[in-house]
């Protein structure tokens, strides 16, 4: 008989999720014979038989590989026949397993879930049900490789019934490391606030009355604890948002499925796939009007953060009872999430009612993803469980270099071969707490990566936290890299982008090279350098620090600049500040320049319009006033307002928006709609966006457009830009997979740096 062999190295998410199995199966059924085997960089099959099956056999398994499984190459090579007479699993040589990638944790997979709601199932309601599809990964590993002995399983061992499973190929829990059953696996135990045990024979069905009594309980997940309470009592909510001073900032809610969301939320079919992915980040959602959902978990804001249930256990906490339950890192403000049961006890003492708590250890921190959908594809605004550690390929190999990010949102970020590691969200370095988080990261990082770059990249700031850790952590080199810079490149990154390109980096500070606080930029970028091409106008933040908390302040200074000496008339007419000593005090301040540093982001240029509309006078979190401004915008359009663009000496460009602020007050004055003025803002910045473009394609010849920087995280500025921009001949690129404010800005400082590496050889 005619016979043909080829073997097949597969390359990218290949082990620890079934991939062999899959393969094994797969080449019995269609009577093929070889071996399949892992390998320190993926998995290597050889398969044997009739040439037709032969060579539909890799398209077979592209289309029915396991739903973890992803592959990156695959390269194929035609062999002499060997004349098997089986199809082997070949088990895994101990060269280790270096270049493997570890998987994400996933969702509860559809057949683990129906065998959760099976009473004939002998897991029927066990909360730790999982498979080779679904369950714990990268959050219970403690080294490489994965194997159970590695992870926090190691303490439970397989009754014969797991092992049983375990040990056969054809079975769904072939070596699935975290198999479990309710007789050898982990346990749930009920604790009071005093962390005393709670009696009960069904701990989720005590849990769950609990719940619907208004306590607010503590609940061990997948990468950390959750606060939950009833999404439908508006006590509930508010105890949780006293205890947890968290007066405004919005919660994000769990609901039980497709269905649950479209009463509460317009869901479109993208934004459904992505909440029903493996993944399960909150999905931003636009409110429907009447919903069940109490108003204080999203206050004034157009959006809820949404998810589905990725646990059993937060599956049969929200099979019968409530349609959605908040679910809010268990934090206090600015700390990093919990993990340990006791360190949970201590931090969540006087917040948490009652603890929902388990023996399996969770050893890698890692809040909840969050992401949105804008212009057709996913976008990242907090890249942390289900997506870490699977790296971002780059468009090609670099010297290996250690980013450390800046100070809010921080992420680490290795660069290996051609990819690019990046760590969960570590979050602000403001607290002791976060410091640790930041030096677990280190840590996690290089196991994960197998490495230990000597090469530091950190940000130009000297004070930031992590420039000072760079220093400490080499000998050999640190690289400063400018924070907007960075941002830039981190979108280049992400679209595998080469050399020149012009970047519009949108945020709310970062320390430029001059001293002063840069935060509105055009620049001509590539991976080893820019030039800052022009910048949004420098405004003068009376009080500083308070003036970010307090934006009316900020409306002032910009009234000052743009009408002189009688913006005190119009700031009283506007209501914006009354009285006259105050006033007095501001003039003196800012004309003093006494506390009054000058920033251009993007982000403060927000907070005074909003101030000058009347949106409110003080913040409670950095952002909500440039939310609320987007909410008032959300499906409005309205024309833009007038804007100069001015250029000497050779000097940056300047946006002076002084005849902005002059429109944005008559059509105060003229009792304009608030939702129209902030629609004419946001189209104000987008024409911006598109002259500067312009200006710089002219000066460069260059087409390609980078958007980064947190204001992209505004849907309308982004999508109205990739529209506006790209229909002015240029081709755009954005952000998806990776986030565009602070918490993507470590690839670029990665990337940047390694360029530079390359570059001095
Ligand atoms: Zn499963
Ligand atoms: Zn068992
Ligand atoms: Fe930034």
């Amino acid at each position: 008989m005619n016979l043909k062999r080829v073997r097949y190295h597969f390359y990218g998410m290949v082990q620890g999720v079934g991939f062999r199995p899959f393969v094994y199966r797969l080449a019995v059924k269609k009577g093929l014979t070889g071996f399949v085997q892992n390998r320190p960089e993926g998995v290597t099959a050889e398969v044997e038989g009739p040439p037709s099956v032969v060579d539909a056999f890799l398209d077979l398994v592209r289309q029915e590989m396991p739903p973890l499984a992803h592959i990156t190459t695959v390269e194929s090579t035609n062999l002499e026949i060997i004349n098997d007479k089986t199809f082997k699993i070949i088990s895994s040589n101990a060269q280790g397993h270096a270049d493997v990638h570890i998987t994400p944790d996933a969702a509860t997979c559809p057949d683990c879930l129906s065998e959760l709601f099976d009473p004939d199932n002998r897991r029927y309601r066990y909360p730790f049900i999982n498979c080779t599809n679904c369950g714990p990964r990268l959050t219970i590993i403690n080294a490489l490789p994965y194997d159970r002995a590695n992870t926090s399983m190691s303490c439970f061992d397989l009754c014969p019934q797991c092992l049983a499973e375990y040990e056969n190929p054809s079975d769904r829990r072939f070596h699935a490391e975290p198999n479990a059953c309710a007789v050898c696996g982990p346990r749930l135990t009920l604790l009071d606030g005093d962390g005393n045990a709670v009696e009960s024979s069904d701990p989720v069905r005590t849990a769950v009355d609990l719940l619907l009594s208004g306590h607010i309980f503590a609940i061990k997940g997948l990468g950390g604890f959750h606060l939950a309470i009833d999404a439908g009592s508006d006590e509930a909510v508010q105890k949780l948002r006293l205890r947890k001073y968290r007066e405004e900032k919005p919660l994000a809610i769990m609901v039980r499925d497709i269905d649950a969301v479209r009463q509460i939320a317009r869901v479109t079919p993208d934004e459904e796939d992505l909440l029903a992915s493996a993944q399960r980040p909150i999905v931003l959602l636009q409110k429907n009007e009447n919903n069940l959902i109490t108003g204080l978990i999203a206050p004034g804001v157009p959006n809820l953060g949404i998810m589905l249930p990725y646990t059993p256990l937060q599956h049969l906490l929200l099979e019968k009872h409530f349609s959605a339950l908040v679910m809010t890192s268990a934090n206090q403000v600015d700390e990093p999430i919990c993990i340990g049961n006791r360190e949970a006890l201590s931090r969540l003492k006087g917040i948490a009612d009652y603890f929902l708590v388990h023996n399996r250890d969770i050893l890698v921190r890692c809040d909840d993803s969050i992401a949105f959908s804008a212009s057709g594809k996913l976008r990242m605004m907090r890249r942390s469980r289900g997506f870490v550690p699977q790296p971002i390929p780059l468009n090609k190999i670099f010297p290996s270099v250690l980013a450390l990010g800046g100070e809010l949102k921080t992420t680490h970020c290795i660069l290996k071969d051609n990819f690019a590691f990046m760590s969960p969200h570590i979050g602000d370095m403001e607290t002791p707490q976060a410091r640790d988080f930041f030096s677990e990261s280190l840590t996690l990082m290089k196991r994960i990566t197998q490495s230990d770059p000597q090469i530091i990249a950190c940000d130009l700031h000297p004070a930031y936290y992590s420039s000072q850790a760079a220093r400490e952590l080499t000998s050999e080199k640190v690289i400063q890299v400018q924070h907007h810079h960075a941002h830039i490149v981190s979108c280049m990154a992400e679209n595998q982008l080469e050399g020149d390109v012009l970047g519009l980096a949108m945020d709310g500070t970062g320390y430029g090279p001059d001293g002063t606080a840069w935060g509105g930029e055009f620049l001509i970028a590539s991976e080893t350098g820019f030039t800052r091409f022009g910048h949004l106008p420098y405004l003068v933040l009376p009080g500083g620090e308070k003036a970010v908390r307090e934006p009316w302040r900020i409306g002032v200074s910009l009234l000052k600049t743009a009408y002189g000496p009688a913006w005190q008339e119009i700031a009283r007419n506007l209501n914006l500040c009354t009285d006259q000593a105050q006033m007095d005090l501001l003039n003196k301040i800012i004309d003093g320049k006494i506390h009054s540093p000058l920033s251009c982001g993007l982000g403060r240029l927000f907070d005074g319009v909003a101030a000058l509309i009347g949106l409110r006078r003080t913040v409670s979190f950095e952002g909500q006033a440039a939310m609320e401004l987007e909410a008032l915008a959300t499906g409005t359009s309205a024309p833009p307002y007038p804007f100069i663009l001015l250029q000497k000496d050779n000097e940056p460009y300047r946006v002076d928006t002084a005849s902005t602020i002059r429109a944005v007050v008559a059509d105060l004055q003229a009792c304009r709609s608030k939702a129209h003025i902030a629609a004419s803002f946001h189209s104000t910045l987008i024409e911006i966006f598109a002259a500067m473009g312009s200006e710089m394609r002219k000066a460069t010849g260059l087409t390609r457009v980078a958007l980064s920087g947190g204001c992209f995280q505004n849907k309308i500025l982004l999508e109205g830009s990739i529209e506006k921009i790209g229909s002015d001949g240029f081709e755009v690129y954005s952000h998806s997979r990776v986030p565009s404010n602070d918490g993507g800005i470590s690839l670029g400082q990665a990337v940047i740096a390694a360029a530079m590496i390359e570059n001095a050889y």
